[in-house]
């Protein structure tokens, strides 16, 4: 695991926040008739305005600079023509590179008026991401973060994801240590001042099961059911918890 100086955690709030315009200007424009491919061409064109690069685009041979995760699928989904629909909801995930720092959050967004079920997942899920950052503060457990997210979530009827996790970040996007979103609490390292983490439970309505379309990428829920994403990178400070990048906080 690698710890950073309140000086590079600053460099890291700073590439948060372009990742937080980025999805702010997400929030404004989505809406019936827009495509994928129309938000990520807006996030690109923003992320090399304010002088960083897209973090995820050429990862691993990924073509786009966001995931944009429509319906049932979970994340990883690759922006495309298709217009969004009302009633849709849509996770997008953005990563950046600034001044060698990366930053990494990620919203799930209603396309208009959506069903009961898929705001109370929404909300569930956002809400779970709250709970994990509480659950954050030097000499609490690694896997408190994952207890607090399943136990909120399992509450709510819903299942977390277990074939994705969080992850550690800083000078590389994904580092030490993997942050599940399950799990039992006080396992795994004490967590100390300094490290920074990506947060981000992956919530389904039904089965937790996943499969991977021909693509490669697009991760969908194996029973066709919604799907919701929220995502922070939260460092750990001398007295508990930073979410870097100054996101709005649980509406
Ligand atoms: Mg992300
Ligand atoms: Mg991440």
């Amino acid at each position: 695991m690698v710890f950073k100086t309140l000086g590079e955690v600053d460099l890291m709030d700073e590439a948060n926040r372009i990742v937080r315009e980025v999805l702010d200007l997400v929030a404004e424009a989505v809406s019936p008739g827009v495509s994928t491919k129309s938000l990520d061409a807006m996030a690109e064109e923003h992320i090399r305005g304010a002088g960083a690069v897209p973090a995820f685009l050429n990862y691993r041979g990924f073509p786009a600079t966001l995931c944009t995760s429509v319906n049932d699928v979970i994340v990883h989904g690759i922006p495309n023509e298709i217009p969004l629909a009302e009633g849709d909801i849509v996770g997008v995930d953005c990563g950046v590179l600034y001044k060698g720092y990366y930053g990494d959050a990620a919203r799930t967004f209603a396309i208009g008026e959506i069903s009961d079920q898929a705001e109370r997942l929404m909300h569930a899920t956002r809400e779970s991401l709250e709970k994990a950052v509480e659950a954050i503060g030097p000499g609490r457990f690694l896997s408190d973060i994952g207890h607090a997210v399943e136990a909120h979530v399992a509450k709510q009827g819903f299942a977390v994801v277990r074939d994705f996790v969080g992850h550690g970040i800083g000078t590389k996007l994904h580092e030490e240590p993997q942050v599940p979103n399950f799990g039992a609490p006080g396992r795994g390292p004490r967590l100390k001042a300094g490290l920074v983490l990506a947060v981000e439970p992956m919530v389904n309505v039904g089965t937790a099961d996943v499969r991977v379309d021909a693509d490669g990428w697009t991760a969908r829920t194996r029973d066709g059911l919604l799907s919701a994403h929220f995502e922070y990178s939260v460092a750990v400070t001398d007295s508990g918890a930073r979410v870097l990048g100054q996101m709005p906080s649980a509406a």
